[in-house]
Parts: C-alpha cells; sequence; structure tokens
C-alpha cells in the first residue's frame, strides 16, 4: 500500500487523471447544475479518505471525469449525456 511507485516510461504505464465535477446539484428538481469545478485535487494525503473528496467543491472523486492516459492514448469515461437544459428564453452558453 504505503511503498513507493517507480512510474518509469514502461509501455504499461497508466495515468489515472480527475478533470471536471460532474455532479449535479439540480438534479432534484429535474435540472441540470454543476459546481464548475475544472480539476479534482485530492484534500489530503494519498491512501486516507480525504484524499476522496475534492479540495475545491468537497465533491467525492467519483463525482469528477474519469481521464485514463496509458500509451499515450487518453481514454474518456462516457457518462451519461446531462438532461437538456430548459432554457426559457436564453442563448445556450458555450
Ligand atoms: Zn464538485
Amino acid at each position: 500500500m504505503a511503498s513507493s511507485q517507480e512510474f518509469e516510461a514502461s509501455p504499461s504505464t497508466i495515468i489515472v487523471n480527475y478533470k471536471e465535477c460532474r455532479r449535479n446539484y439540480a438534479i432534484a428538481v429535474g435540472g441540470h447544475a454543476v459546481d464548475g469545478c475544472r480539476e479534482f485535487a485530492p484534500s489530503g494525503e494519498q491512501g486516507t479518505q480525504q484524499a476522496l473528496l475534492c479540495q475545491a467543491c468537497s465533491c467525492h472523486r467519483s463525482f469528477h471525469r474519469k481521464e485514463v492516459i496509458g500509451d499515450g492514448v487518453v481514454h474518456t469515461t462516457h457518462l451519461p449525456a446531462p438532461p437538456p437544459t430548459v432554457a426559457l428564453g436564453q442563448p445556450v452558453a458555450p
């Protein structure tokens, strides 16, 4: 567990990054609203419970989009598309 890991340039090196937060705060009312957190940053030391919580938005790591980089290829998890945002006469922001 606590053993040091070597990150050498081996073909099997896989890097996992957690990107923007996808937590939907408006799911209870059928809407879609996220906190705007752009990248997961652990709140504590690796291996602790705190390491699974985002320092920026306090959400669990699982709410963040997972990006796996292996052999120079980026694999992005395919989450189900969020429900369409109901825009009442407002242009959809990019
Ligand atoms: Zn969040």
